[in-house]
């Protein structure tokens, strides 16, 4: 039996990280329009005790900073976000 092979055809859009003023200009916090985009290098570390043995994962993300009240969002790019779930699950080692 022939059916045609109709292969799935997927179209990805790119989100260029559309910044609509809404988003940018007011804090969900204080509703204040004073709010900056800044870069940042992070280095976040694992929780813990044995977070200190646990290498710890570089972020560079850009930061949008509310400068009436400090509130500070951003987002973890996909990689390091997985760095973080991986470290955290990854090794439960032994509970002795
Ligand atoms: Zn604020």
């Amino acid at each position: 039996m022939h059916h045609t092979d109709a292969t799935p055809h997927f179209v990805w859009f790119n989100v260029v990280n559309f910044q609509t003023k809404d988003n940018i200009l007011r804090c969900r916090r204080c509703s204040s329009d004073n709010k900056r985009t800044f870069s940042t290098e992070m280095n976040i570390h694992f929780p813990g005790r044995e977070g200190f043995e646990k290498p710890t994962v570089l972020v560079f993300s850009q930061v949008s900073i509310c400068l009436n009240c400090g509130l500070a969002d951003f987002k973890v790019p996909d990689r390091e976000l997985r760095a973080l779930a991986d470290g955290l699950s990854g090794k439960k080692a032994e509970s002795a």
